[in-house]
C-alpha cells in the first residue's frame, strides 16, 4: 500500500511528503480508500496509530474536489474531540495537510476567547475542530454560525467523549447536522454507549478493525 496508489491530489501528496509520511499506517490504509467513496466508517483506533491523518486526508480530498461551487459559503466539515489538547494536535496536523491548499481550518476549544473565535467563524472556515461544550456555546451565541452545511462529521475518541459526560451535547450537535452527511467515528474501545452512538449517528458504516 502507498499514498500514491490512493489517487490523492498533488497538494495533498506534497503535504504528506513534507510531513515525512512515506507509507500509510494500517488504519490509514484501511480508512482512506473507503472514506474517499463517501461511506460512513467506524474505526477501532488509538492515539499513535495515525488516525488523525486517516480522517483528515479523505476529508480534505473530498472538500477540495467535490461540489467546488459551494466553497466558502459555509462550514462543511466538523471534527469533534474530547479535549483541548487533542483538538490542538488535530488542528496542527490538519493545517500541515492543508498547507498547499486554500482550505481554512478553525479551532473552537475552551481557553480561546469566544469573541475572537466568533470573528473567525464569520469568515466561514471550511473545517471546524472543536470540543463539544465549546461548539455548543458557539452554535448558541455566534450569529450566523450553523451546522446546516456539514457534509462530513468526525467523532474522534468517541468512547472518551461519552465517558467525559458529553452525551447530551453530542446528541444535540449530531441532530443539528444534515442527515445526508458522511460520518466517521473512531474509538479505542467499543462500549455499549459507543454502539448506541454509532446506531444513532452513522448510516450502514464500514467497520475497520486494524
Ligand atoms: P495520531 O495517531 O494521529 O495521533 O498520529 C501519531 C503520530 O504518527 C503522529 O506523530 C503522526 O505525525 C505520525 N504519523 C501519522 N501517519 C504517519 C505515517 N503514515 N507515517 C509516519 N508517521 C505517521
Amino acid at each position: 500500500d502507498s499514498f500514491l496508489s490512493m489517487n490523492l491530489s498533488r497538494p495533498l501528496l506534497k503535504a504528506i511528503t513534507s510531513l515525512g509520511f512515506s507509507k500509510p499506517t494500517p488504519i490509514q490504509a484501511a480508512t482512506i480508500p473507503v472514506a474517499l467513496l463517501g461511506k460512513d466508517v467506524v474505526g477501532n483506533a488509538v492515539t499513535g496509530s495515525g488516525k488523525t491523518a486517516a480522517f483528515m486526508i479523505p476529508m480534505l480530498e473530498r472538500l477540495l474536489y467535490r461540489d467546488k461551487g459551494k466553497k466558502a459559503a459555509a462550514t462543511r466539515c466538523l471534527v469533534l474531540l474530547p479535549t483541548r489538547e487533542l483538538a490542538v494536535q488535530c488542528f496542527e496536523v490538519g493545517k500541515k495537510l492543508a498547507s498547499h491548499t486554500d482550505v481554512q481550518l478553525c479551532l473552537l476549544v475552551g481557553g480561546l476567547s469566544l469573541k475572537s473565535q466568533e470573528a473567525v467563524l464569520r469568515t466561514r472556515p471550511d473545517i471546524v475542530l472543536a470540543t463539544p461544550g465549546r461548539l455548543i456555546d458557539h452554535i448558541r451565541n455566534s450569529p450566523g454560525f450553523t451546522l446546516d452545511a456539514i457534509d462530513i462529521l468526525v467523532l474522534d475518541e468517541a468512547d472518551r467523549m461519552l465517558s467525559d459526560g458529553f452525551h447530551d451535547e453530542l446528541t444535540e450537535i449530531i441532530n443539528s447536522c444534515p442527515k445526508s452527511r458522511q460520518t466517521m467515528l473512531f474509538s479505542a474501545t467499543m462500549t455499549d454507549s459507543v454502539d448506541e452512538l454509532i446506531k444513532m449517528s452513522l448510516n450502514k458504516p464500514v467497520r475497520l478493525f486494524v
